[in-house]
């Protein structure tokens, strides 16, 4: 599969569209989920051409996963998120529910988040 150049968060990267930035680096860009699914919902992506944490962690130079990971720390930090806890999630294809084709990872917390996923089978 090819990266399409023309996803949503490829035109947030380039500012040709808006976006609620939170942080941003030499390594990422982090931003406020369009559609919150808790109180704090941000999503954070690499600077780089990566569909999924598949493409990343077989493409992206040690340096880059470094300051993604950092950045993501970052993020966590000043949302106080590690006091009464979070989730991070990164979806990759069907099976994973992917919607937009570039690597992201979701950080959820506000609450108690319940479950890490559905019962069934
Ligand atoms: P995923 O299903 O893991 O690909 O998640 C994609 C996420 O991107 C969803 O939670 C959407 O609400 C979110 N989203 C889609 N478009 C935008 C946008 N323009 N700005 C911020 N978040 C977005």
């Amino acid at each position: 599969m090819e990266y399409d150049n023309n996803n949503v968060f490829a035109r947030i990267l380039r500012k040709e569209i808006p976006a609620t930035i939170v942080y941003e680096d030499e390594y990422a860009l982090a931003f406020h989920d369009v559609f919150p699914k808790t109180p704090i919902h941000i999503l954070v992506i690499p600077k780089g051409e990566f569909i999924s944490f598949f493409d990343f962690s077989e493409k992206a130079t040690f340096e880059l996963m470094v300051g993604f990971t950092k950045a993501i720390h970052h993020v966590i930090k000043s949302f106080e998120l590690q006091k009464d806890g979070f989730r991070i999630l990164s979806n990759h294809g069907v099976h994973g529910g992917q919607e937009v084709p570039h690597y992201h990872v979701h950080i959820f917390g506000g609450r108690p988040l319940g479950r890490m996923i559905s019962e069934q089978l």
